[in-house]
């Protein structure tokens, strides 16, 4: 992947990492700070322009250092305001991350992707009919979210959420996605607090538990669709080698250590999972955990033979949900007419 081996890249690398790397070559590490500050709260990524830096240290960055961005090949702007970037990478793989505005509640969210395709083929998701073809970089993952933030920066909008819930499986792309997390998270990276980032995931229990070893506290959303291991391992496959037993009780540790709810998000599928007794399985599932319910009706992807339920059903499911103690919201989706909303993300062009 690197093209040029010689050159260390500063793009996605966590401050602390920085630090340590410039103290290796002789520097000092507080300058590890002061790069990461160019970088990511002022997109200032021509060293030359660093002015509280040294010049022999500009210099010494311009010439042995890489500071790597993917490349926006498209922008598809929806009418409801969401847009997808559709971005080429350094081997021309290509990959996606939507921009998703709320204005009126100040909440502008980046939806980054975290894999080049994906490996679980969740039976209604776009992403899942692709091969899935490698993990992305935390520069990769990073570069996604400069460049979100620097194209809404352009109208005066700052990002301020990011949800990790675009193409592919974070939790299988964890030490990229950890390092990616700490970019983030930290004060002298992108300094989005930890109940602002969301991190999505099918539920792989190694994940969780390594991720809680990490100290770092996104919130966390996991993929359910389905109460019943039956069902849930027809819609996604992956189940079946981690059934709902053998991840959620770290859900509820999750939340204790991140002094955060959990979200079961719930894709609608008409006839599939949208009846009352499913809602019934999810209520004796998540019925006194720290933990809420996030129902998303299903976007429909071209070649795939679900439809979404209709708004009675799923107002029905949620009453259910609620007459039974379970916090449940209704995800409006946005972007749809590009392709962009969540199970359409499938690394093409949208544009005729
Ligand atoms: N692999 C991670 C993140 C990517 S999917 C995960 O599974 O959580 C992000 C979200 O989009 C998941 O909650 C998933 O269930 C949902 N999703 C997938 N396909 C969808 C579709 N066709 N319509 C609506 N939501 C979908």
């Amino acid at each position: 992947m690197e093209i040029d081996n010689e050159k260390k890249e500063l793009m996605g690398i966590p401050p602390e990492e920085l630090g340590e790397l410039l103290v290796a070559l002789g520097h000092k590490k507080f300058r590890g700070k002061q790069i990461s500050k160019w970088l990511y709260s002022n997109s200032i990524h021509d060293p030359e322009k660093m002015t509280d830096i040294p010049r022999t240290l500009r210099t010494w960055l311009k010439e042995n250092c890489r500071i790597t961005l993917p490349e926006i090949i498209e922008v598809a702007r929806s009418d409801d305001g969401a847009t997808k970037f559709l971005m080429q990478l350094e081997d021309n793989e290509l990959t996606e991350t939507v921009y998703i505005p709320d204005l009126e509640n100040d909440r502008n969210t980046a939806c980054i992707s975290t894999q080049v395709g994906c490996r679980f083929k969740c039976a209604f998701c776009a992403t899942g009919t692709l091969d899935f073809h490698r993990n992305l970089s935390s520069t990769e993952i990073i570069g996604q979210l400069y460049l979100t933030r620097d194209y809404i920066r352009e109208s005066g909008v700052e990002l301020t959420n990011i949800v990790i819930m675009g193409m592919g499986e974070p939790l299988d792309n964890l030490e990229q996605v950890i390092r990616a997390l700490k970019v983030m998270l930290s004060d002298t990276g992108f300094g989005i607090g930890h109940r602002r980032v969301l991190i999505s995931t099918i539920g792989i229990p190694d994940g969780i538990k390594t991720l809680m070893q990490t100290g770092l506290k996104p919130k966390l959303a996991i993929s359910l669709n389905a109460a019943d291991d039956k069902l849930r391992t027809k819609l996604m496959p992956i189940n079946k080698r981690y059934p709902i037993a053998s991840w959620i009780n770290l859900t509820d540790e999750y939340a204790k250590y991140s002094h955060r709810w959990v979200t079961f998000e719930y894709v609608m599928i008409e006839n599939v999972n949208d009846s009352l007794i499913h809602a019934d399985q999810v209520v004796k599932l998540i019925k006194g955990r720290p933990a809420k319910v996030n129902l998303i009706n299903l976007n429909t992807v071209d070649g795939l033979p679900f439809k979404p339920t209709s708004k009675k059903n799923m107002l029905r499911f949620q009453s259910y949900l609620l007459s039974n103690s379970i916090v449940a919201t209704i995800r409006k989706s946005k972007g749809q007419d590009v392709s962009g909303a969540c199970g359409q993300l499938a690394a093409k062009s949208v544009m005729k």
